[in-house]
Order: structure tokens, then sequence, then C-alpha cells
């Protein structure tokens, strides 16, 4: 689904309307491979509207979260990244010692995600998230040099 077409779906019932702005902020999430901050979104937008403050465009990006368009994750790069939901769901190891980010697959997460329905009746919200840690090759590098 276009990111256009999942905003006015997500929109529907809750009283937000389409503007222009928050269309174009997701279209710019949308448009990116991957992750963006909202630093770089902001200057993205203002090619195309100079006036548009950052607050603007972080109050879009929450309400964006809030929808479940875009996920908001920490990956440990000092400021939040954000994603299209609507990509194929996946998570994050993060190396805290050279910062190498390694795609996770969903299918890993599933099974905690069911587990947490069934044994604690909690709906948890992982659509998209970072777990830090020590990567193969930091670890090996380390036994190396011991
Ligand atoms: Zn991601
Ligand atoms: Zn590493």
């Amino acid at each position: 689904m276009s990111g256009h077409g999942q905003l006015v779906e997500a929109l529907r019932g809750t009283g937000y309307r389409l503007t222009p702005q928050r269309l174009m902020i997701l279209g710019i999430v949308h448009d990116n491979e991957g992750h963006i901050t909202a630093e770089k979104v902001h200057e993205k937008v203002r090619e195309q509207y100079p006036y548009v403050d950052i607050s603007t465009v972080y109050r879009t990006l929450q309400l964006l979260k809030r929808l479940r368009v875009v996920t908001e994750t920490d990956l440990g790069g000092g400021s939040v990244e954000y994603e299209l939901t609507a990509n194929r769901p996946h998570h994050h190891l993060v190396c805290h010692n050279c910062s190498k980010t390694i795609r996770l697959d969903d299918g890993f997460v599933q099974p905690l995600r069911d587990r947490l329905r069934e044994d604690y009746g909690f709906e948890a919200d992982m659509d998209h998230f970072a777990m830090f840690g020590i990567c193969k090759d930091c670890r090996e590098q380390a036994a190396a040099s011991q």
C-alpha cells in the first residue's frame, strides 16, 4: 500500500486531517530507504516549505507513530530513527562497540510476542526494535587480543 493510502486509512475516524504537510512528511519517510531521523526529515521538508519548523516535524512524526504508520526506534545513534511500519517487519541488533546494525527477521520476535499475549495477556508494541550488544567481529577481535 502506498504511504498515502495508508495514511488516509489510519486517519479515518481519528479527527485528524490529511494536511499537505503531514502527507509530505509521510512521503519523505516512505521514499527513504531504511531509517531516517527527524532532523533529516526536516531538511527535506525545508527544500519545499522553508518556513516549516522542526517542532512541526516532531509533532507530525509523533502523530504518525501513534497511528502506527511509522515506527520510532532508538538505534543508539544519538537520535531516534523513523521508518514506515508497512516495510516488512524487522528489528535490529546494534553493536555498542562499533555501532554496526544487523537486520533481525521478525520470525525471531513472533514467538516472544505470542508468549507475551498467551501468558500475560499483553499486546507488545514490537513493530521495530533494537537490541544492543556486541557483534561477532568485535567479540572475535576482543578474544584475539587477549
Ligand atoms: Zn529498521
Ligand atoms: Zn561490533
